[in-house]
């Protein structure tokens, strides 16, 4: 398919020091690279906007639809300087915590976090650098709480801290992230990552103040890393337009070993709600320094490939790491090789997305569902959407049909979206209301662009009249692509 590959599941990779070279970029988009996620805790926003720039520039030489994910940090809390060289702290020591970046010392630590006080009590975790160091809560007072090194190590300065289970509210969308977000509005980014979302009244926060800075806002990815996200996930999947398994924090909020059970939750979750899930975090972690991955990571990759994943990514390794090009390129024959093998999990249940109720939205569920049988018994190679938001192309995707799912949208920002779901590839036609003259453009121009032979059957699926309904699939057509 031209300079896209047959993979069903996309890459997801994480620009950063690593990968800003207009070459690297070319490169990783040919390896495989489907969407560039750039993280808003790591360069300056003038660095930001040459790289959107770039990952603009690039995809268009390449010929590729890269949608840019715009990641903000959310409420990260971080500890002080340190007040000298790096501090040592041994198992059983005891520790005055207070609550401002005060300079950390052998026996006092600076949390930056003004709310300390009313988020801990006695028996609550401090988690610092991922988990590493692990502080036990005995008191708390005036000021000051007193705590024991549960697990020690050698303290750094401005090191992040975790506080599993902590009611923290409202750190999904910080002063800087609206700052973030206005920046990623106005640079026509296609996503925005939301951390620490604890329900879906962070995603309407978050839309609604994307609103104010522009009419084309970007879809917001929901990152679940929060044992309350996960207990909400259906709501948050209900009002987001995507999901991301965002396993490193999610394994400091609770115990790692929780997180295998809840990304396939997750996914679950997703599929039957037609939304896009990513898969994160230490996939390829090895890859930082090696230019193989291990056995694990293999796995790791092909299972979240099985467990019905839309897309994994890469975080350090393509970001800091030696051979981001090798991560991606590593990443697309894993892929490959897990979907030749087959689903392992069935794909989404019969049972129309559970929110919907109404009945149109119900029969638009189940058209999607024939369009998967149809293929296969008609032995269809291509599935054309025609959409205007996306959720047509979405629904289609639920049900993980064998063909290729090509999505025809009218709008270049919903066209370039597209490519992080699951099967999908995507291009932009004007929609009209003749039907037939609409599908004859359309053909030629898929043909014309790479994403199918001419000749081909498709079925074709969309809502007539084209240009009225959003989200009404209500057609099932079939003719030779181009004619
Ligand atoms: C994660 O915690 O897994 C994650 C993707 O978030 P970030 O890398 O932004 O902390």
């Amino acid at each position: 398919m031209g300079v896209y590959d047959d993979r069903r599941v996309k890459i997801v990779a994480t620009l950063g020091p690593a990968s800003t070279e207009r070459e690297t970029l070319r490169a990783m988009m040919v390896a495989g690279m489907d969407i560039c996620r750039i993280n808003t805790a790591h360069g300056s926003p003038d660095e930001r906007a040459r790289l959107i720039e770039d990952v603009r520039a690039v995809a268009a030489e390449v010929g590729k639809m890269v949608p840019i994910l715009l990641d903000l940090r959310g409420l990260k809390i971080r500890t002080g300087p340190l007040a000298g060289e790096k501090v040592p702290v041994a198992r059983g020591t005891t520790m005055e915590i207070v609550n401002t970046p005060e300079p950390t010392t052998a026996s006092r630590i600076g949390i930056d976090f003004p709310s300390l006080f009313e988020v801990i009590q006695p028996g609550s975790r401090i988690l610092i650098s991922d988990g590493l160091i692990e502080l036990l809560v005995d008191s708390v007072r005036e000021g000051v709480a007193i705590g024991k090194v549960g697990r020690g190590g050698l303290l750094l300065g401005r090191q992040g801290v975790t506080l599993p289970g902590a009611p923290i509210k409202g750190g999904s969308l910080t002063e800087t992230d609206r700052v973030d977000l206005e920046f990623g509005v106005e640079h026509g980014v296609d996503f925005i990552g939301l951390s620490f979302v604890t329900d879906a009244t962070d995603l309407k926060l978050a839309r609604q103040v994307a609103s104010w800075h522009g009419s084309n806002t970007p879809g917001l990815i929901a990152k679940i890393e929060r044992p309350q996200a996960l207990d909400n996930v259906a709501s948050i999947a209900a009002t987001a337009d995507g999901l991301m398994v965002a396993r490193g924090d999610l394994g400091v909020q609770m115990p790692a070993e929780k997180v295998p059970r809840a990304q396939k939750e997750i996914i679950r979750v997703a599929n039957e709600m037609a939304v896009p899930v990513i898969t994160a975090t230490q996939m390829l972690e090895s890859m930082i320094t090696q230019p193989v991955a291990t056995r694990a990571e293999t796995s790791d990759v092909a299972n979240a490939v099985w467990d019905g994943t839309d897309a994994v990514m890469l975080s350090a390794e393509s970001a800091v790491g030696a051979y981001p090009v090798e991560a991606v390129a590593t990443m697309g024959r894993i892929i490959r090789e897990a979907e030749a093998e087959g689903p392992v999990r069935t794909p989404a249940s019969s049972m129309p997305i559970p929110y919907l109720e109404e009945p149109s939205a119900v029969l638009a569920d189940s058209i999607a569902r024939a369009a998967r049988e149809l293929t296969e018994q008609g032995n269809i190679q291509y599935l054309v959407v025609f959409t205007l938001s996306g959720a047509s192309v979405r629904r289609v995707a639920k049900y993980r049909p064998v063909p290729h799912i090509i999505g025809v949208a009218a709008d270049e920002d919903v066209a370039r979206r597209l490519n992080l779901i699951w099967g999908v590839r995507s291009t932009v036609v004007p929609l009209e209301d003749d039907p037939d003259h609409l599908f004859r453009i359309a053909g030629r121009l898929i043909i014309e662009q790479g994403l199918a032979p001419a000749g081909e059957y498709a079925l074709i699926v969309g809502s007539l009249p084209m240009t009225r309904f959003s989200g009404r699939t209500n057609m099932l057509h079939v003719r030779p692509l181009g004619t």
